[in-house]
């Protein structure tokens, strides 16, 4: 989602001509000043914890918001926040290697100690985050509606921790990129709070619907947040840059980021003087960011904001009865479009082509998955409905050469089984590389053999004329297979040119035509062409 707004882009243009730099509160204080005011009325509407108010509108708050370039760069920024404060913490149980040789561990051995978490759906910039800040990242499992529950969490923490390494950072999402999955903040906040590791919240696709009060349980379990960032420049109208960033603990960024120089002298503020922001980040210049999220706020009003919001979220609601009764096209997680990776990713290419709308294609669980997100402010229903006409004309489009291809691959199935029928003399051939490993794939063909025995599915293949394609390269037509054959990487050598007519060995030969009947019932079982129960398919299952 890119948003857009047109006192946004005066609000851009202004603050280009006054070519203020924020770099500290003296070099430029209505910059400072109007940053910090800004980024509370953001916490306050959007309905964020207190906690994130800076000292400037709430002296009793320890925290800071800050607006930076991207997500992107307020997670990196958190991430070495919390990096510091866990090494600061470890240095206080060892001492340094000078202190004492044989005990003390060098920074180096305390950053190699620290594991950090995210929840598998993330945007790549948090695996990009962990590389830049040199920690390791491990990637928890999402559940089918792409949460991590606080029990993968808790498991990971105390096999981490077993093996001596020290949690310290875990990033959930609220709102992923890919299909707008949410974390359950109320189960992995308290995980978080009694291993004491720094929780951030990435909200940045989706966190400016926080401002929706019949959406604030959306917020629930946000009081056990350290850190969080929320795009504007996605969802709330404002042009790029624009990321809404909050911190429970400025000192902890500050200790990070400003070192020594600020613990000893000069960044103490009193209470109503802002700090220095570029202690926020990595450039010491700053542009003045806030002031078009202040033309955006002031011309709109809060109600504005909600007004927008609820739009696009009814216009998504438009779309979703055309998918529910399209029988070749289903959602993923309640939100979210074909059966096939293949194919969804040609429909994906082919609406892009097009050039009336923009797609953007995503991954759920090994599933290519084709986003639809609303950006513009004054989207309608009509936009929804051309919008639909033209995945549908594509989609129809698609499906009828994949009918094609899939008639081709019929014609070579007959002869195959017409072979086979007859029991046609292979005219096969050893091949040197795989001789030697013949009597390793004769056991893996036993083992084969005695599962697909099991498998009242692939049994019937073998005996039944089955309609489907052959997968020509498809990545789907493996994916799609029995798992304990997919993970099976010598199942790979039963490929139809490359192994199986060079094997010598029958009973390897036998099960591997058992095999590619498997795959041919396999694939006609998850075909598009063959679902029922929905509405009318764009073609008749009649070949
Ligand atoms: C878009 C997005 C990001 C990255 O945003 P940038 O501002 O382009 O760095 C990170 N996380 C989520 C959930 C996003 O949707």
């Amino acid at each position: 989602m890119a948003g857009n707004s047109w006192p946004s882009i005066l609000g851009d243009i202004f603050s280009n001509g006054m070519a203020a730099n924020g770099q500290t509160w003296y070099s430029c204080p209505v910059s400072t000043e109007l940053e910090c005011i800004v980024m509370d009325w953001c916490c306050k509407f959007l309905g964020l914890p207190q906690f994130f108010l800076s000292t400037y509108s709430e002296p009793r708050s320890h925290g800071q918001g800050i607006l930076q370039c991207s997500a992107s760069e307020a997670i990196f920024y958190s991430m070495v926040w919390a990096r510091e404060d866990a090494v600061r913490q470890l240095r206080a149980r060892f001492p340094t290697k000078k202190e004492d040789p044989v005990n003390g561990k060098s920074r180096a051995e305390l950053l190699n100690m620290l594991v950090a978490y995210c929840n598998n759906e993330c945007h790549c910039c948090v695996e990009r985050a962990a590389m830049m800040g040199c920690v390791r990242i491990r990637k928890l499992k999402a559940d089918k509606k792409g949460v991590v529950r606080s029990t993968t969490l808790m498991n990971a923490i105390e096999e981490d921790m077993e093996k001596g390494l020290i949690p310290f950072f875990h990033c959930a999402i609220i709102g992923s990129t890919g299909v707008t999955s949410y974390d359950d903040l109320m189960e992995v906040g308290p995980v978080c709070e009694k291993y004491s590791i720094w929780l951030h919240v990435d909200a940045a696709y989706s966190g400016s619907a926080f401002c929706c009060p019949e959406l604030a349980y959306l917020k629930q379990g946000y009081e056990y947040v350290w850190s969080t960032n929320i795009n504007t420049n996605k969802w709330m109208m404002c042009n790029f840059e624009a990321s809404l960033h909050w911190v429970r603990y400025r000192t902890k960024a500050l200790a990070a980021f400003a070192g020594p120089k600020w613990e000893k002298t000069t960044y103490k503020y009193p209470n109503n003087v802002p700090p220095d922001l570029k202690h926020y980040g990595v450039a010491s210049s700053r542009r003045l960011r806030a002031f078009k999220l202040y033309c955006v706020i002031r011309n709109y009003g809060v109600e504005g904001i909600r007004r927008y919001i609820r739009n696009h979220i009814s216009l998504a609601g438009c779309l979703k009865p055309y998918v529910e009764r399209d029988q070749d096209l289903s959602f993923v997680v309640d939100r979210s479009v074909l059966g096939y990776n293949s194919l969804t990713q040609k429909l994906n290419d082919a609406i892009n082509a097009s050039h009336k709308i923009h797609m953007v294609p995503s991954h759920f669980h090994d599933k290519v998955v084709i986003r639809f997100a609303l950006c513009a402010e004054y989207a309608n229903e009509r936009d929804v409905d051309d919008a639909w006409n033209a995945i549908d004309h594509h989609a129809t489009e698609i499906l009828h050469m994949a009918q094609e291809e899939l008639k081709n691959d019929r014609a070579m199935r007959d002869t195959f089984m017409q072979q086979r029928k007859h029991d046609i003399h292979f005219d096969y051939f050893p091949h040197p590389d795989h001789t030697e490993k013949l009597a390793e794939a004769k056991q893996v063909a036993k083992d084969l053999e005695k599962s697909i025995h099991e498998d009242a599915l692939i049994k019937d293949a073998d005996n039944t004329a089955v309609d489907g394609s052959w997968g020509h390269g498809d990545p789907d037509a493996f994916s799609n297979y029995d798992k304990k054959l997919r993970d099976n990487p010598e199942m790979v050598r039963f490929n139809w040119e490359e192994d199986y007519l060079r094997t010598e060995d029958p009973e390897v030969f036998k099960v591997a035509s058992m095999l590619h009947l498997a795959m041919l019932q396999r694939t006609v079982a998850n075909s598009p062409f063959n679902k029922k129960g929905k509405g009318k398919s764009r073609y008749s299952n009649d070949f």
